[in-house]
């Protein structure tokens, strides 16, 4: 597939060669003075307010995943930090040294050692591929530059290619080629705006791997923007949920998705079954049973999360749950009927009309045969409660 990907590296002046590979002091193509803030970043076009207070740190070394629905300012927040906006208030930092908002007065975006990924801009097709990765090093002599691609293009993956022009590489490749020019003036930050979204999706899982590890081997402070929560969760270090201009929640993937702070971010970064409960002494009485909170805690009435990962079904005779006095809900689970199977291949979700008439989805392994009129227990093995 030819590529709409390409890396633009924006670091210009200033910028100092590392130790050459196998030199002394040489710790690989590493970022040196990495870390971002953002201090309650304010920016507006017009009467749209697009960031609205936005307080972030990016871990020096990790890659940060800012999610988010479409139109919630992700773009912009990354705008602001690589200096292509500037902001209405609220101070944005670079390796500790502020580049907008601060005493200093803002840093053009060449000045402040970003390198960029985009998902439309096109490698220079009459580049070949070690052409396009030294692009941005320009400035450097010669034999330096040289052995530069030569390092970039190991740690992309791509010795053997460096003749190729960009038509003739797949869309994988092409990203990596993107990202080593971005990577290649040894940038404080990489920021990466929707880099997989014209990839195929059968490419789109092994490239993110790969970019993973590339970013992870570079030791680049990286910034993703996605609205994508499977590649925000598999990619991300740490995952900024963004809604409305806000960060609504940051944390790790883990975190973010089983105990989101509220309602909007549950639903957001994941198919949410949400029941009324009671926390009492560690343990959640919910419709489908009770569950251990492994955080303890009593809280008396709550909202319940459950995923559709964390369900299991249990298939039941035609007349089996109508005695049990609950209505087929308590501490052994609540009874339904299956309505609808998705299947997926890899696993299947299988929506479940409770008996007060509530649909659940559980995703459970494509194996299991379920048809649309079966009855079946559901039960919850992990649940939390929302706060
Ligand atoms: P998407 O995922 O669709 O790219 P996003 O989360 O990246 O969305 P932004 O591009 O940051 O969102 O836009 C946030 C809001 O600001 C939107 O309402 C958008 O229309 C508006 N906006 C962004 N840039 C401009 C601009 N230059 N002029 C006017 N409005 C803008």
């Amino acid at each position: 597939m030819a590529s709409q990907l390409a890396g633009g590296a924006l670091t210009g002046e200033g910028r100092e060669l590392a130790p050459r590979a196998g030199e002394p002091g040489d710790t690989g193509p590493r970022v040196r003075r990495p870390g971002v803030e953002l201090l309650d970043v304010h920016k507006s076009f017009g009467a749209v307010a697009a960031v609205r207070g936005v307080t972030l740190a990016l871990e020096a070394g990790a890659v940060t995943a800012l999610v988010g629905p479409s139109g919630c300012g992700k773009t912009t927040t990354l705008r602001l930090v690589a200096g292509f906006d500037t902001p209405d208030r609220g101070e944005v930092r670079i390796g500790g040294r502020a580049v907008a908002g601060g005493a200093g007065g803002a840093v053009p975006p060449e000045r402040r050692r970003v390198g960029m990924v985009f998902q439309q801009l096109a490698l220079f097709p009459h580049l070949d591929v070690a052409g396009n990765i030294a692009y941005g090093l320009s400035r450097t002599g010669r034999a330096e530059r040289q052995a530069r691609v030569a390092e970039l293009l190991e740690l992309v993956g791509l010795v053997g290619y460096e003749r190729r022009r960009p038509h003739e590489l797949s869309g994988g490749q092409a990203q990596r080629v993107a990202l080593a020019r971005a990577l290649g003036p040894r940038p404080d930050v990489v920021l990466l705006d929707e880099p997989f979204s014209s990839l195929d999706v059968t490419l789109r899982a092994g490239v993110r791997a790969e970019v993973r590890s590339i970013l992870q081997a570079a030791g680049a402070t990286a910034l993703l923007v996605t609205h994508d929560q499977e590649e925000a969760l598999s990619l991300g270090d740490q995952v900024a949920v963004m809604l409305d201009g806000r960060i609504a929640q940051v944390g790790t993937p883990d975190e973010v998705y089983r105990r989101p702070v509220d309602l909007h971010v549950a639903g957001f970064l994941g198919a949410a079954n949400l029941f009324e409960a009671e926390l009492n002494d560690g343990v959640l009485h919910t419709p489908l049973g009770l569950v251990a909170v492994p955080r303890g805690g009593s809280g008396g009435v709550v909202t319940a999360l459950v995923r559709p990962e964390d369900l299991d079904l249990l298939d039941i005779g035609p007349d089996e749950g109508e005695t049990d006095g609950h209505g087929g809900a308590g501490a052994v689970g609540a009874v339904g009927t299956v309505t609808a199977v998705e299947y997926y291949g890899h696993d299947q979700l299988v929506v479940v009309a409770l008996a007060e008439g509530k649909p659940v989805r559980a995703r459970l392994h494509a194996d299991r045969r379920l048809q649309p009129g079966t009855r079946v227990r559901v039960t919850a093995r992990r649940a939390y409660p929302l706060p």
